[in-house]
């Protein structure tokens, strides 16, 4: 813990003693759980503060406003809670909203978020593409955020619908996201997002790169996305 503690200056994160004793809760019922679902391949004490935890939280680096506002926040594809999770105990002044189409992955976040103490957090059960034509949640949030679910062009449809104008999508990519920042383009244009930065960087100890991808929702999404589920995996706008 000290040295997730001292890392996280880095991003001008500092943490009270429950919010210490929310991750170290968090660390114990990941790894008890995974015993029994499919949660995570990293379990190791340090390359969950490290992988899931402080990488989840880099988001500040794009968006500096999570740090103090009451913003609204879904993560599409939260599996076992990451970014959203760590986003929570961090920020608890946030409206988060958590959407996975695993019901076993949503029952173990509500235990986290009942055993933790998260206060209220929204959890939704089903297909992202399927949760974007409800008029409640489609242009809705300030910020969209999503790890590891789909490659950008995908990911882009399954997203950018639920981000109000003027808000942002913030996708986690690994290192050298060029190649896929660039085959992404023609689907954010024509999903009403616009990429206004890139932001590349190591998480501590210099050994993993990653990339923020930066975008703006400049104009609504038109109606007929996202196409219906299933389809932006299978045929991506190109
Ligand atoms: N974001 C987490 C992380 O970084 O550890 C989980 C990543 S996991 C590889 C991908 C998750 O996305 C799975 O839990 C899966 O159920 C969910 N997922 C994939 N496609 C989805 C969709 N169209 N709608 C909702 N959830 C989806």
């Amino acid at each position: 813990m000290d040295q997730f503690e001292n890392e996280l200056k880095e991003l001008r994160i500092v943490l009270s003693d429950v919010q210490k004793q929310q991750f170290e809760e968090y660390y114990k019922l990941l790894v008890e759980w995974n015993e029994v679902m499919n949660l995570t391949a990293i379990t190791d004490y340090k390359d969950v503060m490290k992988k899931h935890f402080f990488d989840s939280l880099t988001v500040v680096r794009a968006y500096p406003e999570i740090l103090t506002e009451a913003v609204s926040v879904i993560d599409i594809g939260t599996g076992a809670g990451f970014p959203g999770i760590p986003l929570k105990i961090a920020f608890p002044q946030i409206r988060l909203t958590l959407l996975d189409s695993l019901q076993k992955r949503l029952k173990f976040l509500q235990e986290v978020s009942d055993k933790l103490e998260l206060g209220e957090i929204q959890m939704l059960h089903g297909r992202a593409e399927d949760y974007a034509k409800q008029p409640e949640f489609r242009e809705h949030f300030d910020l969209c955020v999503s790890r590891a679910v789909a490659n950008l062009s995908t990911l882009s449809e399954l997203c950018l619908p639920y981000v109000k104008e003027n808000g942002k999508f913030i996708p986690y990519k690994a290192e050298k996201a060029e190649a896929e920042i660039e085959a992404a383009q023609k689907a954010v244009d024509l999903l009403g997002g616009e990429i206004s930065d890139k932001i590349e960087f190591q998480l501590p100890g210099g050994d993993m790169g990653r990339t923020l991808v930066v975008i703006d929702k400049i104009k609504k999404t038109p109606k007929k996305y996202p196409r219906k589920a299933g389809t932006p995996a299978k045929m991506p706008i190109v």
